[in-house]
This record gives structure tokens, sequence and C-alpha cells, in this order.
């Protein structure tokens, strides 16, 4: 706890990464455009840099958490950053990740990526969990110190990979919250509220994640013969989710999405296949 750490970027994101790593005892050194707005963390210990580039000499690793990725460019373009460890935790995209890598190590920085999946008030909590992406090494050096943050994971070399995780999970969230509205806004129709069906969606939500390693399994082989049911059978069951979205006039587009992607795979000759075969559809996108 007595490593010291800079933090760069004090909104919201930054005020409390940075505060995290006070609570937890290290010497920090802040610093942000805007200045008052390292007040607060001054007066709990933090010490305010007159620059960025002092800032990053005071830390053995330095944190980054700004708008995006131009910013941060905007603000290290100036700064000398051969031997510093810098950390990026701006959300951007995996190729705006790998090309800030490629761009600080030409310039004699150690870079990790990395990616928040929390919100301010998470951090410091074991409930954020945050991503993490580039040389193992560096990783591995620096994780009891960035321990402090939350939940911190290591996901590979490739520093493009935080970004990566990052989408996938938001797909995976707004997916599921969508059918969940889709079945809501059913259930409506009957006099059924939101509360009443929320614990059935829930038990439905987490039987369908039990499913996952071994789909992902079918997948990784490449192969996917029906040992619960066949892609043909779930096609019978889309069409009824289509009917009754259309007879209570509530929305068809999630439904009908669903059932065209099935009827695709179908037509290229999947139909006694089980469900997880659809991922050529996913990767090889033929109808949108
Ligand atoms: P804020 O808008 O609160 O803060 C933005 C920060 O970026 C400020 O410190 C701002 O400085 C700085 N900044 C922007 N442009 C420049 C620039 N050109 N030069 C110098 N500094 C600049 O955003 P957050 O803290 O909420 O978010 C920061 C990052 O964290 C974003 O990439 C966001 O997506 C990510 N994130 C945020 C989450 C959240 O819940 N808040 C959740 C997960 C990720 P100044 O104060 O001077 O304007």
């Amino acid at each position: 706890t007595d490593i010291p750490v800079t933090v760069i970027g004090l909104g919201l994101m930054g005020r409390a990464l940075a505060g995290a790593f006070l609570k937890a005892g290290h010497p920090t050194t802040v610093w942000n455009r805007t200045t008052s707005k390292a007040d607060h963390l001054v007066a709990e210990g933090a010490r305010p840099a007159p620059t960025a580039g002092d800032a990053l000499k005071a830390g053995s690793l330095t944190i980054i958490c700004l708008t995006d990725y131009e910013a941060v460019r905007e603000v290290l373009d100036a700064c000398e950053l051969d031997g510093t460890t810098l950390i990026n935790l701006t959300s951007g995209s995996s190729a705006q990740a790998r090309e800030a890598a490629r761009w600080a190590e030409r310039r004699g920085a150690r870079y990790l990526d990395g990616a928040i999946m929390a919100v301010p008030p998470a951090i410091g909590t074991a409930e954020a969990v945050i991503l993490h992406s580039g040389p193992r090494p560096d990783f591995a050096a620096h994780e009891p110190t960035l321990g402090a943050l939350g939940t911190v994971t290591y996901l590979g070399e490739d520093p493009g990979l935080a970004s990566l995780y990052d989408v996938a999970g938001l797909a995976m969230m707004w997916s599921v919250l969508n059918a969940w509205l889709q079945g809501t806004a059913l259930l409506g129709t009957a006099g059924v509220d939101a509360a009443a069906y929320a614990p059935f969606a829930q038990q439905i939500a987490t039987v369908v994640a039990g499913w996952l390693p071994g789909y992902a399994e079918q997948i990784d082989r490449g192969s996917f013969p029906a040992e619960v049911s066949a892609l043909e059978t779930d096609a019978g069951a889309m069409a009824h989710l289509i009917e009754e979205s259309e007879a209570a006039d509530v929305n068809t587009e999630l439904p009908k999405l669903i059932k065209a992607m099935a009827e695709r795979s179908i037509a290229a000759g999947h139909g006694a296949e089980q469900y997880p075969v659809l991922i050529d559809e996913f990767r090889n996108p033929r109808g949108a």
C-alpha cells in the first residue's frame, strides 16, 4: 500500500479511482485539466501535480481515465513517457486500444489497456469489475496495486481484448434486458405487472446461462448435434412469439429478427442441428 500511484483525469470515474487508491493507503498524485476537480481529493491527502508530465513522474504506475482516446493523446503528447507505466482505463474501441499501445510503446512506455464495467460508486469494492489486457508481466507486476480499485481481471496480451470483452458484456446485457422487456410487455397485456413476471424471467435467464459452457464446446468443436432440441423445433416456437406479439399489439421487431436468423440458418441446411449453429449468422452476416 506504500506504492505511489498517479491518476490522470478526475471526472466522475477518475475521482472514484483516485479515492479508492487513497483509501487503500497509496500515496496518490493527481492531475486534471480543470484543476478544481482535484480539491476534494487533495483535502483527503492526494498530491496535486502542476502538469500531466509531473504527475507521470510521481507514480510507479499511472492510471488514465479521460473522456476518449483523443483526449488521452492530447494530454500525453506533450509528456515524456519513457520509463513510465500507463494503464489506460478510458473507454474506446479495440482498434484504438491497439493503436494507443503501439504509440505508447514506441515512446518507451509500458502500456496496459483496460475497461471499467462499473459505475463510480462501486469503485473500490469487489462489485467493480475492471478488465485489463496487454503485456502479462506488466499486469502481474501491478496486479496487487490495481486490486484497490475492484475485481481486477487479466484477459491476455492483445491490448484490444479489454474493449472487446467490454462490448461483448454489453451485448449480453442489452439482449437479456430486451428479451425481458418483450415478455414484460406481452404479459402486461394480460394484466400481469412487471414485478410479478420478474422472478420468472430471472429463473429462465439463470437456466439459459447454465447452457453456455456446453454450447460453447459445440462452437469450439464446430459440431452441433441436436442433443436437446433442433433449430427447426425452436423456429416453430419463434413463430408463436411473433403471433402472440402481433395479437397483443406488442413490438415484433425483436421476435422477427430472432426468427429471420434461424430461418436463414435452416435454409442453409442447419435445421436439424442445435441452436448454437447460429454462430455462423454472427460470424458471416449474410442477411443484414
Ligand atoms: P467525465 O465526463 O466525468 O470526465 C471526463 C474527464 O476527461 C475529465 O477529467 C475531463 O477533464 C477529461 N478530459 C476530456 N477531454 C479532455 C482533454 N481534451 N484534455 C484533458 N482532459 C480532458 O467522464 P467519466 O469520468 O464518467 O468517464 C471517464 C471515462 O471512464 C470515459 O471513457 C467513460 O466511458 C469511462 N467509464 C465511465 C463510467 C461511469 O459510470 N462514469 C463507467 C465505465 C467507464 P475536465 O474536468 O477538465 O473537463
